[in-house]
């Protein structure tokens, strides 16, 4: 396969090579089902639970058993809203924001048509909530208050640590989708108000399809996925082994390698933000300019269609993004930017670039040449030129 210049690391990433291997015998040798009686089966539990304490060791909660192994950081928001809604059935309102991903978002506005009120906070220019409008919607009914941790199209990081206290000091259960921050930016959950966390494995070189809901102990907490006793009776199913083994991994290598690596990491995102602020005219960072994730940059590029560009860089061999994965592929703009008020001449031209720590110097420097070249001949040709 041809060499891809891979910056779209907020949409997925490789799976770590030691990853990989440490999963390889529970699909080999040892495929026992952790819940059988026999060792050759059994033996494989203790291994379910090492990778627990890893997740655990990499949130800083303060316990293990506070992890629940799911199947994506899909399941673990539903499970978060589901659980929370189930356990204080008299409560029918919902705090969130205008900028979650659709994995909130979406079954939010379904339970609108099932009996909640839903406030949607709003954000500012620079993609900021304001916690007067946070505390001021706060009412007796509230049952959860769910804002993410931080933006998987701007990398946005949201004051969770207020937000979660505002939360606490009303009584109200606070939940995050941290999916975009877990293995990016260190966490201490010992410290941190929060009550529920979502991660998924494949934002942090674990595979697809395995992820993980903290919940703080004293919680109240109903099963989503409602079957056997696994995960202690708080999770049916039989356990994804390979996949939670791989998570307990690419967590050990995140806590390990995090803070080199994302000092270098933001040092070539700023690189490259920089570089194509000043070689192209009419361009604009989408998010505020410090409380971001080191490893995103989201630019506007005023009177092009993004799509446009993204298939341009595809033909050098540089993969990016418009927006979420999931809502790429649709001509519909992004939701985070509309909301953010950017306007419409850059919301339709802004790319997401997103590393990682494969992601190198040559990489960023292949980019800056071949960008600036693009936009100038899609500029050219564009129908919204001035
Ligand atoms: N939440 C955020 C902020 C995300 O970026 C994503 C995936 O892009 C998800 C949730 C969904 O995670 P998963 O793909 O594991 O279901």
């Amino acid at each position: 396969m041809k060499k891809v210049i891979y910056v779209d690391n907020n949409a997925t990433t490789i799976v770590a090579p030691e990853v990989f291997e440490a999963m390889r015998p529970f699909f080999t040798e040892r495929y026992g089902n952790p819940s059988s009686m026999h060792a050759f089966g059994g033996e494989i539990y203790n291994n379910i639970e090492c990778s627990r304490e890893a997740v655990a060791d990499l949130l800083g909660a303060g316990d293990p058993s506070e992890i629940i192994f799911t199947s994506c950081g899909t399941e673990s928001d539903s499970t978060a809203i589901m659980s929370t809604l189930h356990s204080y059935p008299e409560k029918k309102h919902i705090i969130t924001t205008k900028v979650e991903h659709p994995a909130v978002l979406n079954v939010y506005n379904y339970l609108e048509t099932s009996g909640y009120r839903v406030t949607y906070l709003a954000v500012d220019s620079e993609g900021m909530i304001d916690l007067n409008e946070l505390k001021s919607s706060i009412g007796q009914d509230t049952a959860i208050v769910s804002i993410m941790y931080a933006n998987n199209e701007t990398g946005v990081i949201f004051p969770i640590e207020e937000t979660a206290e505002i939360a606490r000091t009303r009584g109200v259960i606070f939940h995050t989708d941290a999916v975009q921050a877990v293995g990016k930016i260190p966490f201490k959950l010992t410290e941190l108000p929060v009550d529920l966390l979502s991660l998924s494995g494949h934002k942090l070189h674990a595979p697809k399809g395995v992820g993980a809901l903290y919940v703080r102990k004293g919680t109240r907490f109903t099963p989503f996925l409602i079957g056997g006793h696994q995960e202690h009776g708080r999770r049916g199913g039989t356990e994804n082994v390979p996949s939670i083994v791989g998570l307990g991994v690419a967590c050990q290598l995140a806590k390990k390698t995090i803070e080199e690596e994302m000092t270098r990491i933001k040092a070539l995102r700023d690189k490259l933000e920089n570089a194509i602020l000043e070689k192209i005219p009419n361009t604009k960072v989408n998010g505020h300019p410090e409380l971001r994730l080191p490893n995103t940059t989201n630019i506007g590029f005023e009177f092009i269609e993004g799509e446009a560009i993204l298939l341009k860089l595809d033909e050098k061999g540089i993969a990016a993004s418009s927006g979420s994965a999931c809502t790429s592929g649709s001509l519909t703009p992004s939701h985070v930017l509309r909301a953010m008020g950017i306007p419409f001449t850059f919301v339709q031209g802004s790319i997401r670039f997103s590393l990682s720590r494969y992601n190198t110097g040559k990489d960023i420097d292949y980019i800056i040449e071949n960008l600036p070249v693009i936009i100038k001949r899609l500029r050219e040709i564009s129908p919204y030129k001035q």
